[in-house]
């Protein structure tokens, strides 16, 4: 994310090479003086799980809108300048890909497609494949150099050079990648089990660190109002103790909202870590073969049981999409003396598309395009839904 390539082909390229690198010259230089022909063609069977599925990553359609989707109550109704359509909940517009993507993921420049909703699987099923078989040729790499070792007092010539070459050059090739590649596949899975894309992360973390700008509550209040008829009440927190540590000062208090914390928002697509697993990857029986789908559609999505909690009664993001920063009818109240990090207090105002999580990534990095995102003035919007 956030990697910027001279050459997009350089994405599918530079994977390419490593992979035949690292595959092939394990298996000429090393593995096959002392592996079986068994265990040499079970090698080259890895190899070719990695191909057929990084091939079907690249090439998978990510999931397209319907060019005629029709807004459906208890979502946004939100409209892509670009393709001139109402999109899906969870749907964004790719820069790269030009067209809006199905519950977008992010834009993976390595295999130059963007992850969404319908190729979800088949990116997982990649990423599997370069972990099971790195990690296979870093064990097997082991057991030789190990090998070399309890021999290294036997005379020089019973030694093949190359292989003592290749041996130390793909150890830490190899290891490179199994530990970025596994790191991502853990990322991905933990994602995945919250019900999560990385976008919604993103919006996640903003919202929470939004949640004392006076900003944010002005839309959520407008927002409240349109689409109940009726003024937000003051709402309570069921955590609250813990989070007095967010801004305990007096101005802080004089806000209905300051005890209500990150924890009493309710993220509508957490359906539970079993549910959010098989909506995206399917059942786990199924995941090793090539042609497994998610097991929705990706337009609709089941929303969890604990919306009875939810304070707010909006859809996500709570705040709507209409980011821009509109002119108050208020003196925000500026707090001085807030005991909050300069970041934390600096990005609390900020818009959609401005904003910076811990990483420093912005919405752009995740190759959405958000200029086309607008959406429409939220008080037609949602005066339509409710009424
Ligand atoms: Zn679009
Ligand atoms: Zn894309």
């Amino acid at each position: 994310m956030g990697i910027k390539l001279p050459h997009p082909a350089l994405g599918v390229i530079v994977p390419a090479c490593l992979i035949e690198f690292i595959g092939h010259s394990a298996h000429f230089f090393i593995f096959k003086h002392y592996f079986s022909t068994k265990k040499q063609i079970l090698f080259e069977c890895f190899l070719a799980m990695i191909w057929i599925s990084y091939y079907i990553a690249i090439k998978k359609d990510p999931g397209q809108a319907p060019s005629d989707y029709k807004s459906v109550s208890g979502e946004w109704k939100r409209w892509c300048k670009k393709c001139e359509a109402y999109k899906p909940e969870r749907t964004h517009h790719c820069k790269t890909c030009k067209k809006c993507v199905l519950k977008m993921d992010h834009h993976c420049p390595w295999t130059a497609n963007c992850v969404g909703y319908k190729n979800m699987p088949h990116f997982m099923r990649f990423l599997f494949w370069v972990d099971f078989t790195t990690g296979f040729v870093f064990v097997e790499l082991f057991k030789r150099g190990w090998q070399f070792w309890e021999e290294r007092n036997y005379p020089a010539y019973m030694f093949r050079k190359s292989e003592l070459v290749f041996l130390m050059i793909l150890i830490m090739m190899d290891g490179f990648v199994f530990l970025s590649v596994g790191l991502l596949t853990l990322k991905c899975m933990i994602h995945i089990t919250s019900g999560m894309s990385q976008i919604e992360t993103w919006e996640w973390e903003r919202v929470e660190s939004q949640l004392r700008s006076e900003r944010f509550w002005h839309r959520i209040r407008n927002n409240y109002q349109n689409l109940h008829g009726k003024p937000m009440p003051k709402l309570k927190s069921i955590r609250a103790e813990q989070y007095f540590y967010y801004n305990d000062s007096d101005a802080a208090k004089k806000s209905d909202h300051w005890l209500f914390s990150i924890d009493d928002i309710v993220f509508p697509y957490d359906i539970g870590f079993w549910n959010n697993i098989v909506d995206q990857l399917n059942y786990p029986w199924l995941w090793l073969l090539p042609w497994t789908g998610p097991k929705g559609d990706g337009i609709l999505f089941a929303k969890t049981d604990l919306l009875e909690e939810d304070q707010l009664g909006l859809p996500w993001p709570p705040d709507g999409g209409h980011q821009v920063i509109e002119e108050l009818d208020f003196e925000p109240e500026v707090d001085h003396d807030a005991k909050e990090s300069y970041i934390f207090k600096s990005r609390k105002d900020l818009n959609r598309k401005e904003w910076i999580n811990n990483m420093g990534e912005k919405l752009t990095d995740y190759g959405v395009d958000v200029d086309v995102e607008a959406e429409e003035p939220l008080e037609s919007v949602l005066k339509e839904k409710s009424g």
